[in-house]
């Protein structure tokens, strides 16, 4: 069980990254890898506070999220010899800061700049023709810094696409439970309580999501962070990821990047939901109560691509068992949960 050392969510917190990296040992040198747009955000304050902490920071500024990208962090580190990499930035930038430091079996700090998945906190993560269409294992991060004042800032979709990976959380643990009933899978009731208390907390709180205010994006922030250590607990993604998500993976074959991960899964969810015979209503109705995508036309796809991503969803992980079984859904299936959800129309 790989946990988080430190995790602090507040106002104005990155001037203590310094101060957190010296208290937990790290010295010499420590890497920042940010975006192009999280860098003079977020990434120079990290920088100045590392280096009034007495570290050496270098910086590497990477635009996507790509093997290519990968490599030149790893490159990087091999170089300045960092003792940890401070990964500032959104979902992607943190999926390199994780994969390049798990590659070079160094520590990596997390400090999102926004709350659009749960991959700020989760020992998993993926980029863009990696070996898997799905998150693969990585490390969890060191120390978790969640700056509430950044994160408010970032754009709201990115907010509402955090809630939609939350949610998805309802139908990732029925698909848990069900592979654990069928398929004899190792279940863990922390870990899946850990991950329903998450959707819990931000269907309780649409109000203040929608609000903006700081307890509304720190609940999201919370939520997420819980999510992570959910997997990290449970040592798989099970707790986080069921169907929901492999229809979002699929759709990323299918239509590519059109909309947002969290959107996707909170779409997937709906429809998943719908299959399990749970309560998908209410996924639905926070769904739009917060402004997130519930329908194809919101993740600008087809009907004819959220029908095909349905079908092939099981396909691309076959040893996670879900609601869709070990042949999946079939096109007339597909079209029928879709339409009966609101998804298509
Ligand atoms: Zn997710």
């Amino acid at each position: 069980m790989q946990l988080p050392r430190e995790v602090i969510v507040g106002v104005n917190i990155l001037d203590r990254v310094g101060e957190i990296c010296t208290k937990q040992g790290f010295h010499g040198t420590a890497l920042v890898v940010s975006g192009p747009i999280t860098y003079p955000l977020a990434g120079v304050g990290v920088a100045k506070s590392a280096t009034k902490a007495g570290l050496r920071v270098e910086h590497i500024i990477v635009k996507e999220s790509t093997e290519a990208s990968l490599n030149q962090i790893v490159q990087m580190i091999k170089k300045t010899k960092p003792s940890i990499v401070l990964a500032v930035g959104g979902g992607k930038d943190i999926d390199l800061g994780k994969l390049a430091s798990a590659k070079a079996s160094i520590p990596f700090m997390s400090i999102p700049t926004a709350a659009s998945h749960d991959g700020i906190a989760s020992p998993y993560a993926s980029i863009k023709g990696g070996p898997k269409p799905y998150s693969i294992r990585a490390q969890a991060p060191i120390a978790i810094i969640g700056d509430i004042g950044v994160i408010a800032d970032s754009p709201y979709d990115l907010l509402a696409a955090g809630c939609g990976d939350i949610v998805a959380k309802y139908s990732a643990v029925k698909d848990w439970q069900l592979a654990h009933k069928l398929k004899n899978e190792y279940y863990g009731d922390y870990a899946a309580e850990l991950a329903l208390m998450s959707a819990e907390l931000v269907t309780k709180n649409s109000k203040e999501i929608i609000e903006r205010s700081k307890e509304g994006v720190r609940t999201v922030v919370e939520a997420l962070i819980s999510c992570g250590v959910a997997m990290s607990i449970a040592g798989s993604s099970r707790p986080c990821s069921g169907a929901e998500h492999l229809f979002s993976h699929a759709l990323d074959i299918v239509a590519g990047e059109t909309s947002l991960h969290g959107g996707r899964t909170g779409v997937g969810a709906i429809m998943c939901a719908y299959l399990h015979g749970s309560n998908w209503e209410s996924i639905r109705e926070f769904l739009q109560e917060i402004g997130a995508p519930s329908s194809a036309k919101e993740l600008k796809v087809s009907p004819e691509q959220v029908v095909k991503a349905l079908t092939m969803a099981h396909s691309l992980r076959p040893e996670r068992y879900t609601i869709l079984g070990e042949t999946g859904v079939t096109e007339g299936a597909a079209e029928k949960v879709a339409r009966a959800t609101g998804v298509i129309g």
